[in-house]
């Protein structure tokens, strides 16, 4: 199992005090904290390697662009993606659900289509969609959930139809914690010839992802909540779709001759990343990955599943604790309700002992409604998180409860 103390030195913040109190950092579904090893790579990267990438023939640039499809080639290991031509590097989640929405989607979508997402998307799953059924007269279908915070998957083969162009669902909810059973869905999916993008924002951190097993169409994910930088993020795509659609936005980069009459694009991927990219975003990324799978992909998520059963069970006994998304299948998510607290209250009140938790609607408001609730406070575990952590969050939520009795 995992040598705690070895791996907390890792992350330097973590020694760092709040309020007078080591810092509690349980709040990695918003962004995970970077270990040594990232933080030292971009900083080798500016003082020995920077340079553009791709566009000169000189020692510098040259290894940039190494270190960049170094980065790349780590990436598509990563997920198991079939060749590194399928690892598109964009800003995060939301920038390539964004340019599937408006490349792949926008030239495919009529008045009177669909498109099927969840009741459990993040905004970012939400709101591309709509932007692009609003401009040609699509609508959005809703897989329903249940009260544990579960799918209803039985009612995907009833919403989809000849009219469906695309099935967009995540793969772990950030809000409830729910793991879906991704690879059911796109069967499904599959079977009836719709292509299906996942939402895998949550997943990249916390077990094994491989996208050639899933046989998903697109796979989207962000570097900072996998120990990565900010900033930095990667659209996996099937060949056949990125040769297939035009490119997302147009400049330097991404074309092969430019006249004042016509233009001839790059090929993939490099078609999809016009300007200059987060160079050493991605080299960063590529070293969080190496470290993630030094530790082991199939470790972390058990040891993340014991920390959430001890959190599950402690915070349970807590009066007054409404707990919202009691999944079978869950990661290392716990949002709930403490009396009619409000959840910022909550949060304010562990900030003043150093816990971070986050409070809020947590850009899934349709979850909230569902639910009945405005807002509830979340904690999220890494496998940096402890078990004394996890005291500490249970016995200031205790106070919390003492302040407003
Ligand atoms: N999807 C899910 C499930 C998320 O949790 C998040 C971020 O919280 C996003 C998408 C958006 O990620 P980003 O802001 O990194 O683009």
């Amino acid at each position: 199992m995992f040598e705690q103390n070895k791996i907390r030195l890792e992350f330097p913040i973590l020694g760092s005090s709040v309020n007078g109190n080591q810092l509690v950092y349980l709040d990695n579904a918003a962004t995970t904290q970077k270990p040594l090893q990232v933080i030292h790579k971009i900083s080798e990267y500016y003082e020995n390697n920077n340079a553009n990438v791709h566009r000169g023939v000189h020692f510098l640039s040259t290894k940039a662009t190494n270190l960049y499809e170094d980065a790349r080639r780590k990436l598509q290991q990563y997920i198991n993606a079939k060749s590194s031509d399928e690892i598109v590097f964009c800003r995060g989640t939301t920038e390539a659900i964004n340019l599937v929405a408006n490349s792949f989607l926008r030239t495919r979508l009529n008045s009177g289509d669909e498109i099927i997402i969840s009741a459990m998307e993040h905004h970012s799953n939400i709101v591309p969609w709509q932007i692009v059924a609003n401009s040609v007269g699509a609508t959005i279908k809703v897989i329903p959930i249940n009260k544990q915070g579960e799918l209803v998957i039985e009612d995907l083969p009833k919403l989809l139809c000849k009219k469906t162009k695309l099935v967009a669902v995540s793969h772990i909810s950030n809000a409830l914690g729910t793991i879906n059973p991704i690879k059911k869905i796109i069967d499904i999916c599959h079977a009836k010839n719709v292509p299906v993008l996942v939402d895998g924002a949550q997943a990249t951190p916390h077990q094994l992802v491989n996208v050639t097993d899933l046989d998903c169409d697109f796979y989207a994910f962000s570097g900072h909540k996998m120990y990565g930088p900010t900033g930095i993020g990667v659209l996996f795509a099937k060949k056949e779709h990125l040769e297939s659609m035009p490119p997302y936005q147009g400049g330097g980069e991404m074309i092969k001759m430019v006249s004042f009459t016509e233009t001839e694009y790059n090929d993939i991927p490099y078609k999809f990343e016009a300007g200059t990219p987060n160079i050493a975003g991605a080299i960063g990324l590529g070293t969080a990955v190496e470290f993630l799978d030094d530790l082991g992909l199939e470790q972390i998520e058990l040891y993340e599943k014991q920390l959430l059963e001890y959190l599950t069970a402690k915070i349970s006994m807590l009066a007054g604790i409404n707990i919202i998304g009691t999944a079978k299948q869950k990661t290392g998510i716990l949002s709930f309700t403490l009396d009619n607290i409000h959840a910022h209250d909550v949060a304010t009140i562990l900030d003043d002992d150093g816990i971070a938790i986050r409070a809020g609607h947590h850009c899934a408001m349709p979850i909230m409604s569902y639910f009945n609730v405005a807002a509830t406070s979340r904690i999220s575990l890494s496998f940096y998180n402890t078990e004394e952590d996890v005291d500490k969050c249970i016995s200031a939520l205790q106070k919390v409860r003492k302040i407003f009795a």
